[in-house]
């Protein structure tokens, strides 16, 4: 990718300007990350395309601390859980915009087999902070078609990663530490000590691509399974409801305005990141199923998941360069995984810690 002149121009500005980092790709994974680490009071300086079907822009933004087809909980979900209500905390007093909502989770059971599952689950003292019955009068109760029950998941959150990515650009751009272009790969020149873009020189580039990495000829060896989605925002009709997510094969999120977050779908074959006819045909017939009201789609959205092919995060150095790295992989949670492990990798990358051998890259060496 060849930079336009305008861009050449604000990098020719930087001319002689050593930074400690440079970071590539400001979806959820850039910005969290580059967030922590001028805070700890690095120089930075983020390129990013502004790629309109990044998986960033068509997310709900869901913690969900229960998931699968045996209620289990996620990963890591406490320790994920503390991190990112500690971390999207300092961001939104650094934005002053809200960003987090604690949220409960309305989960259908569908079958008698489900309920008794469910009931079991809610019974497990390990779960005592997630997992509970839903009470009969639930707001959802007349919204939805009602199913063989029930189940009520706790403690989990919403994070607006819309308005965080809006917001955090502006503040980018206002303090001049954003460069709004492709990364062109031909204009990077390595040295053991240094990293050279052009003009700018950095100890460090860190790549945040989402699954654009499949472009990187650093790192596109890593066994990225881009998985495409499809998210609509809808309006129901005379329905008022609080920060519940209602989980049925679809989700729905109230995200304000009488307006609710939607969608899902997994496509790892796709032509392109655009959103479709296809989708939206289908998933709008399946939630007329699902809801007693009548709905208007108010916009479509699309974006490709950075999912890895063992689920987990792909963070670390480059083998060879040491002064390139990578912060990707966050596939379908990245709302919960950006900060707890941007604050490891910051700790990595200063000395004052090592990285979960799970998420380190070197497991592909
Ligand atoms: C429909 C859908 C629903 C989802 N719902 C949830 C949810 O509820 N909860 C949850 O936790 N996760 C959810 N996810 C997953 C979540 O969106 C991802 O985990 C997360 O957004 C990944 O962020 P990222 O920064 O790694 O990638 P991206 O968001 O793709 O960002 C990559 C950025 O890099 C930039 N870029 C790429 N290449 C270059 C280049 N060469 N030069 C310059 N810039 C470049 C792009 O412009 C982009 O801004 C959902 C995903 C989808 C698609």
């Amino acid at each position: 990718m060849q930079m336009d002149i305008d861009s050449q121009s604000k990098l020719s500005n930087l001319t002689n300007k050593h930074l400690d980092y440079i970071i590539v790709g400001q979806g959820l994974a850039g910005s969290v990350l580059s967030f922590l680490l001028e805070q700890q009071g690095y120089s930075i300086l983020v390129i990013d395309k502004g790629h309109q079907h990044a998986a960033s822009n068509a997310a709900a933004g869901l913690i969900n601390p229960i998931t699968g087809r045996y209620y289990t909980k996620s990963w890591k979900i406490e320790e994920l859980i503390d991190s990112a209500r500690m971390i999207y905390g300092e961001i939104e007093q650094h934005l002053g915009c809200k960003l987090w909502y604690d949220i409960d989770i309305y989960r259908a059971l569908h079958s008698i087999e489900q309920v008794n599952d469910w009931a079991l689950r809610s019974l497990n003292p390990d779960y005592k902070d997630f997992a509970a019955d839903a009470p009969n009068d639930h707001v959802y109760r007349g919204v939805v078609n009602d199913s063989e029950g029930t189940a009520l998941i706790k403690g989990g959150a919403r994070v607006d990663i819309g308005l965080f990515i809006e917001q955090y650009r502006s503040y980018l751009i206002e303090s001049e530490l954003l460069l709004e272009t492709g990364f062109d790969y031909s204009q990077l020149t390595l040295s053991t000590d240094t990293v050279n873009y052009g003009a700018v020189s950095a100890d460090h580039l860190i790549f945040s691509e989402g699954y654009q990495m499949l472009n990187n000829p650093y790192f596109n060896y890593l066994p990225l399974a881009p998985a495409k989605g499809e998210s609509l925002h809808i309006k129901i009709k005379d329905v008022e409801i609080p920060h519940n997510v209602m989980k049925h094969q679809q989700y729905l999120v109230p995200i304000g305005n009488e307006q609710f977050w939607s969608g899902g779908g997994f496509a790892w074959k796709y032509q392109d990141s655009a959103p479709t006819k296809a989708f939206i045909e289908k998933y709008v017939k399946d939630l007329g199923q699902f809801i007693n009201h009548p709905i208007s789609i108010v916009e479509h959205r699309a974006g490709v998941r950075p999912c890895v092919k063992d689920r987990k995060p792909l963070i670390g150095t480059h083998p060879e360069h040491p002064r390139l790295h990578i912060f990707n992989g966050l596939g379908t949670k990245g709302t919960s995984l950006a900060p707890f492990f941007a604050k490891q990798f910051v700790e990595y990358l200063t000395g004052n810690g090592d990285l979960l051998p799970v998420v380190d890259i070197t497991r592909f060496s």
